[in-house]
């Protein structure tokens, strides 16, 4: 099975938090769709056999794109095996006409970037859209047939209490959305905030505050019958995106398409396509390798993604020898009660994860001597 991931690079407005590669306006769009079928060609066969079963357009904004461009683009992909096709938007862009058009392109879920729904919080972090507009949205997708929805929600931003983060969430669960991401804010270099920051204008929260309204999030999330089953994710039963499990379970190939995207192939070759929109549109099939992974590498790798989830990691996929090891390193935590092991799987119990970094830098396989 495989997945291919699009990069679309524009946003209407840069966020003021955010330092995803992304540009505004829409000059290049006709440009860019042109140079992804160009892409697409070159490099399909990196897939090889391996089926097709997720897609994601993910940003910057997808839904920033002109339905008939983001048609076109959805067209050049083979979706006869696709369970899971999702499209990243912001509720600014939700409307009957582009439901219905995503829906027409396969789109079967929706990724929407709510962050807040408070309209004070959204405004100081430079959202272009108003709280009201996120909950319109959730029941526009709805009505045009789109059940699968995600919204992302961002704790810890300017002038957030533990009461707002509460409402946000309990607002937002009540819409009847189907999966949550929520992340900690954090403060990337280069972005308007960290500025701020830099400049004394803004308090981060402070840790107590951060893990507060993580445990916030757990127990009203699971109140909602949502399951933990990543770090930052919660899904209702059966709703958890394959797409993203894949990277979690370690599976390959997946391609990635577009300036910034990142892709690993069957034979642990990792490649990026260079960021840059003109430079892209000028020489689309340039994706270059970046790394190719050793078997080291591939472990160490999978521990970091595996652990964050609430399956673990299955013993099985690990050589017979290399198991042997891992139990060995394991078992300092297994005993602090840090790591637990069941049914073949080792994971790190859901009130532990936010030391998980701490607890798999302790796993970690080395080079033989
Ligand atoms: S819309 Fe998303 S990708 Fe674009 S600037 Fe805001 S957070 Fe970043």
């Amino acid at each position: 099975m495989a997945g291919i991931y699009l990069h679309v690079p524009f946003c209407r407005s840069k966020c003021a938090y955010c330092d995803f590669y992304s540009v505004a306006g829409d000059r290049f769009m006709e440009p860019y769709a042109a140079a992804v079928a160009k892409e697409w060609e070159a490099r399909r066969r990196e897939l090889g056999n391996h089926i097709v079963s997720t897609i994601y357009f993910g940003g910057g904004t997808p839904s920033a794109l002109p339905l008939h461009l983001l048609a076109g683009i959805a067209e050049l992909f083979p979706k006869d095996n696709v369970a899971e096709f999702t499209i990243e938007v912001n509720p600014d862009d939700v409307s009957a006409e582009a439901v219905a058009a995503w829906r027409r392109m396969g789109v079967n879920r929706v990724s929407m970037g709510v962050q807040s729904l408070l309209d004070g919080e959204l405004r100081a972090v430079g959202r272009r859209h108003s709280a009201a507009q996120a909950i319109a949205a959730v029941e526009m997708l709805k009505q045009g047939g789109i059940s699968n929805i995600s919204c992302d929600l961002i704790y810890g931003l300017p002038g957030q209490t533990l009461q707002s983060w509460e409402y946000s969430l309990h607002h937002l669960l009540d819409t009847g959305i189907t999966h949550l991401s929520a992340y900690a804010l954090s403060y990337e270099e280069g972005t308007r905030l960290t500025r701020m920051l830099d400049k004394g204008e803004l308090e981060p929260a402070s840790e107590e505050l951060s893990c507060a309204m993580y445990d916030t999030l757990c127990r009203l999330s699971s109140r909602a019958g949502m399951r933990h089953y990543e770090i930052s994710n919660f899904s209702l039963p059966g709703m958890e995106s394959r797409h993203n499990s894949s990277y979690w379970d370690g599976a390959t190939p997946y391609l990635g398409l577009g300036p910034g995207a990142h892709s690993l192939d069957c034979h642990g070759v990792r490649r990026l396509v260079p960021p840059g929109l003109s430079k892209y549109i000028a020489q689309p099939e340039a994706a270059a390798i970046v790394d190719v992974e050793t078997e080291l590498d591939r472990l160490n790798d999978l521990l970091f993604v595996a652990l964050r989830t609430a399956r673990g990691l299955t013993l099985a996929t690990l050589p017979e020898a290399r198991r042997a090891e891992l139990m060995s390193l394991a078992a300092p935590a297994l005993r602090a009660g840090h790591l637990v092991c069941a049914d073949g799987r080792l994971a790190i119990p859901e009130e532990h994860w936010l030391i998980s970094d701490a607890v798999i830098r302790d796993l970690l396989f080395e080079e033989d001597d």
